[in-house]
Formats: structure tokens, C-alpha cells, sequence
């Protein structure tokens, strides 16, 4: 049985010319800076996001570590969305590894951080507090894409309050794709940003962190000590390289199916979507708390992988094709008319 796992867009398999792609790359030790596939990836990476430098890391989680590591000293503290993965989706990493406080904002319904509410959370200078250092934002945060002249704003209140400006951009190129714009006028106005590779550009590991030159260096050790220095990475760089250069028009096409599964399932009785809030790939789902066990059981009947927390997320990724989103509606329509209310 065809599997449709709408759980994340991290699930999807290399594709066979990414394969290929992986299977001829040049490779060296990275560790030595040697790796001719790392130090093209990086490049190009660098020059997508319009900065002087990238580095090449396992995951987005460590990418943001290693940002805020960087940003950030001992005793100082980075302000981030209270649903932000680099505050609560990562194991409380920067606390830990960099004794570095987060301080947390509820986000607005539209993915972004209130500055008025961020201005009033920044430490004055007294001993008291912790030194507020660097705003941490995210593109697109569950699903959303943060409006650009939000974003210029942003960068200019941090230089105003002495801040440093963090994306966390795991899906930047969703976002990018979705305004219609190049990914560097988005990130123009950040210091940092990370992106995945391994989400909706298909790649099977690995992200990018890129800024100056000067943060990549400081970066690069704090790699090191995290241990995140690969050796010959370039069997998974090679793979970036082919996501970067094949995989990012395509999201367009993501964007299209979920807005085709969400308008499909609003008109599901029982189910209710908010269909003009899906600008990317995501489509989250209200459904009554009883019933949210039986469907999701109902579904995985027939192949259906969805998930989420409270809601349900489905999200389309490079391994969803078109004559899916017909099977995912017709599935949920008939769980809704199947399914009763458990406990
Ligand atoms: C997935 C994700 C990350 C990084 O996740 P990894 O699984 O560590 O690669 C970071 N931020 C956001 C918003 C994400 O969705």
C-alpha cells in the first residue's frame, strides 16, 4: 500500500538523481576544511542568503544552537517566540550548553513577535538582570510567512535596542517562494539565519547557518566542540547542492496541494480549516478532541500518516503527489461519517 505520511515535510526520501548526485560527490575530511562538496554547498549557501559565509551542519537544531552560541555569552539572554523551536522544540540547548537565558513572548496569530512586547521584555542595564543580546525570529512559523516590512522593522528595532537579529528560517525558502521573492531580500534583514535542507528541499540530513565571515569562524568551533565536525560530508553536501538547485521552484507546488487539501477538507462536516491561513505547506485541522484518535486511526487504515499537537498538521511535501490530496479528503470524509467520539 502507498504510504501518504502528511506527518512533516522531513520525511521525504532522497529522490533517485539526488542519489546519484550523492553517489559521484568529490569528498574530503571537512574537519580539515578539505571537502571540495562542503565548500561548494557552503558557497552556494552563502550566496542564496546573501552572506559572506555559511556553514554546513547536522541539523537545525544545532544551526541555532551554534547562532545563539555565537550571539550570545554566559549569563546573557535571547528573546524568542514562546511556540519557537529554538526555545521549546530544542531540549533547552542554549540554557544548557551556553548558560544562556531565554526569554520567551507569546507569538501573534500571524507568526510574528509583537516589538512594542519584545521592547518591554529587554533588561535595562542593572545588575539584576540578565543582558539582553539577540531577538530570535521564525519564517514561516507554523506555516505562516512573516510579511517583509514586518521584517524590516524587526531589523531595525534590534539595531535600535543593540540587538543582534537571529532567523531561524528552517523553512525560509517556503517563505520565499511563497512572496514570489528572492530568499537574500528576506534575510537581508537578519545577522544569522539557519535553514533546513532536509525538510521541504528533500535532503536526507543537514542544514545551514550563515552570516559573516567572523560569526561562521566563531561558529565553526563552537561545531566542533558540539560535535558536529563531519568528515567526508560531502556524500550529504552533494545532496544539498541538488536540493538548492532542483528543489526550490518546485515548493510552489506544495503550496498549491495544501491549499487544494485544506479547501478539500473545510468542506468536511466536522471538521473545520482555515483555509486562507495556509500560505505555504502546512493545513491545520480542528476536529473535536473525542473524534481525533478514531480518524487518525481511521486514516492509517488506508495509508494516511497525519499528525500535530491539539490540532491536526498536514503537511505536503516532495513525496505527495497530486492524485494524493483527492485519496487524503475522500479518507477524512468517510472517517468523519464512520468515526464516533472516544474518550
Ligand atoms: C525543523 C525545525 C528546526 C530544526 O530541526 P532539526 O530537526 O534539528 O533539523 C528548527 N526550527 C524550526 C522552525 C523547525 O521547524
Amino acid at each position: 500500500m502507498r504510504i501518504i505520511d502528511l506527518r512533516s515535510d522531513t520525511v521525504t526520501r532522497p529522490t533517485d538523481a539526488m542519489r546519484r548526485a550523492m553517489l559521484v560527490a568529490e569528498v574530503g575530511d571537512d574537519v580539515y576544511g578539505e571537502d571540495p562538496t562542503v565548500n561548494r554547498l557552503q558557497e552556494l549557501a552563502a550566496e542564496l542568503v546573501g552572506k559572506e559565509a555559511a556553514i554546513f551542519v547536522p541539523t537545525g537544531t544545532q544551526g541555532n544552537l551554534l547562532a545563539i552560541l555565537v550571539h550570545c555569552q554566559r549569563g546573557d539572554e535571547y528573546i524568542a517566540g514562546q511556540q519557537a523551536h529554538c526555545y521549546r522544540y530544542e531540549a533547552g540547548g542554549a540554557a544548557v550548553f551556553g548558560s544562556v537565558q531565554p526569554q520567551p513572548i507569546e507569538f501573534e496569530s500571524d507568526g510574528t513577535l509583537d516589538l512594542a512586547r519584545v521592547a518591554a521584555m529587554i533588561k535595562p542595564d542593572d545588575h539584576h538582570f540578565a543582558v539582553t543580546r539577540l531577538l530570535c525570529l521564525e519564517n514561516t512559523q507554523a506555516g505562516k510567512v512573516l510579511p517583509l516590512a514586518y521584517q524590516a522593522e524587526a531589523a531595525q528595532f534590534a539595531r535600535r535596542h543593540n540587538l543582534k537579529l537571529h532567523l531561524d528560517g528552517a523553512r525560509l525558502f517556503n517563505a520565499a517562494v511563497s512572496q514570489g521573492v528572492d530568499a537574500k531580500l528576506i534575510t537581508g534583514y537578519y545577522d544569522s539565519v539557519s535553514f533546513c535542507l532536509s525538510k521541504g528541499l528533500g535532503a536526507p540530513i543537514g542544514s545551514i547557518l550563515a552570516g559573516s565571515r567572523t560569526f561562521v569562524d566563531r561558529a565553526h568551533r563552537w561545531r566542533k566542540m558540539a560535535g558536529g565536525g563531519m568528515r567526508q560530508a560531502g556524500i550529504l553536501a552533494a545532496a544539498g547542492i541538488h536540493a538548492l538547485e532542483r528543489h526550490v521552484e518546485r515548493l510552489a507546488e506544495d503550496h498549491r496541494r495544501a491549499r487544494q487539501l485544506a479547501e478539500g477538507l473545510a468542506s468536511i462536516a466536522g471538521l473545520s480549516v482555515d483555509t486562507n491561513a495556509v500560505a505555504t505547506n502546512m493545513v491545520f485541522v480542528n476536529i473535536a478532541p473525542g473524534l481525533r484518535g478514531p480518524v487518525l486511526a481511521f486514516i492509517r487504515e488506508r495509508g494516511i500518516l497525519a499528525g500535530g499537537y491539539g490540532q491536526l498538521r498536514l503537511v505536503t511535501h516532495l513525496d505527495i503527489d497530486d492524485q494524493d490530496i483527492p485519496s487524503v479528503v475522500a479518507a477524512f470524509a468517510d472517517a468523519l461519517k464512520t468515526c464516533k467520539a472516544g474518550d
